[in-house]
């Protein structure tokens, strides 16, 4: 195999589709997918280098694959991060940072708006290992200060949130992990690098969930965390090699394509967005519109800041409803009266999706806990797609415009 050698200084959008590619004896241009969970040795003696790790050379898959080493490079190249190393999926990421991080006695601050599945890891099963997380506002800084402790080892934020869009200040809370001698992880899933490098704002690490907008077709589960190598190498590379939340070659060659078009796709859901949010703003059965392009977003000029001027394609809304029963039945109408877009639970992808987070991803939570995280009975979340705007409006405004 031969590398192409490129040169210094590139563009994110040239490093998107040149960077990893190794071509094989055959010279393909499409980066060649390596389907193969083992790698014949020439000899016994460079198989015993190989696997002592003096020698450089594949061995087994569940240690390294060309098509799963191209995508961490092409990843950390568009994070602008010294390494990458890839996950099974997003929480399979988040395990791993766990595993290599985290010991018992240690504790952890993490943002109480984070994905759910992120609450459970750390505040369930973390805990069963003597990990303790304390959970604290997705916005006030003074919260992250006062939850840290002489044990703090981590701090962990997502931003914006899901489904309200919160956001939170990367460089502030690197300021207080640092300052307490604590690492500061952000999931930049919403965002991607794309829009936003969070290792540029004092981040130490950044996780996806490539399951999202690096595939940006709905097509495969993968995770990855981005770093320094010192940590991604010496640290996460054992845990992967042990534990195996391994990605598979065919997911990672899957999202390593999709990267390419990561830019125009997030800048093209982002305008449809901000596009949807203003309409939806003026719309006499919304009540209120959870998105960080709007002037109305409490934390839009910070947004604007982190998120190279752009929005993110997620928008929240509140349809009207006087009483959550009422709510709930007006937003299943407007889900249920769409005719293109998807009702389903992902993000991310080239077709729009719309769901009632009451009823899904918070719907194990009680009333209470809902109320709390300001998830409301009305609340739709609508992740933009690539469709027509005017389609779109369209389909929204089908329920919408029944409700008035
Ligand atoms: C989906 C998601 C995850 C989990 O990723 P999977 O690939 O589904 O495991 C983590 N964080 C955020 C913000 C997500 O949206």
């Amino acid at each position: 195999m031969t590398r192409q050698a490129l040169p210094g200084n590139l563009h994110p959008d040239t490093l998107a589709v040149r960077v990893g590619i190794e071509r094989s004896q055959y010279g393909e241009n499409s980066e060649a997918l390596y389907l193969t969970s083992g790698f014949v040795q020439p000899d016994a003696e460079t198989s015993a280098r190989r696997f002592a790790g003096t020698e450089e050379g594949f061995t087994y898959a569940r240690t390294s694959n060309p098509t799963v080493a191209a995508f961490e490079q092409r990843l950390a190249a568009l994070e602008g991060t010294e390494a990458a190393i890839a996950a099974s999926s997003g929480m399979g990421a988040i395990l791993m940072m766990g595993m290599g991080l985290l010991r018992a006695g240690d504790h952890v601050v993490c943002s109480q708006s984070v994905f759910g599945s992120t609450l459970n890891l750390f505040g369930k099963e973390f805990a069963k290992f003597g990990v303790e997380t304390s959970f604290v506002s997705q916005t006030d800084i003074a919260q992250w200060q006062a939850a840290m402790r002489p044990n703090t080892k981590l701090l962990f934020a997502e931003t914006p949130t899901n489904p309200l869009t919160e956001v939170c200040d990367i460089r502030a809370l690197a300021d207080v992990a640092h300052a307490g001698g604590a690492l500061l992880a952000v999931d930049n899933c919403f965002c991607s690098p794309a829009l936003q490098r969070p290792t540029e704002l004092g981040a130490d690490l950044v996780i996806h969930s490539g399951t999202k907008y690096l595939d940006g077709q709905g097509r495969v589960m993968a995770g990855a965390i981005c770093g320094p190598s010192k940590l991604i190498v010496d640290v996460f590379g054992p845990i992967v090699r042990t534990a195996g939340m391994v990605l598979a070659p065919f997911n990672a060659w899957v999202v390593l394509k999709g990267m390419e078009t990561l830019r125009i796709r997030m800048q093209a859901q982002s305008a449809t967005a901000l596009a949807i949010a203003q309409w939806l703003e003026t719309h006499p059965a919304v009540t209120r519109v959870y998105y960080p392009g709007l002037p109305s977003h409490p934390q839009h000029e910070l947004a604007m800041r982190q998120q190279s001027g752009l929005g993110g394609a997620v928008v929240s809304f509140d349809v009207r409803g006087g009483d959550p029963e009422t709510a709930r039945a007006n937003a299943f109408h407007v889900i249920n009266s769409t005719q293109v877009v998807s009702i389903a639970t992902n993000l991310g992808d080239t077709k729009s999706i719309i769901t009632h987070p009451g009823t899904t991803s918070h719907g194990r939570l009680t009333e209470a806990q809902r109320q709390a995280a300001g998830i409301k009975q009305g609340l739709i979340r609508f992740a933009t797609g690539l469709e027509h705007i005017d389609d779109l409006k369209a389909d929204l405004a089908r329920g919408l415009d029944s409700l008035t």
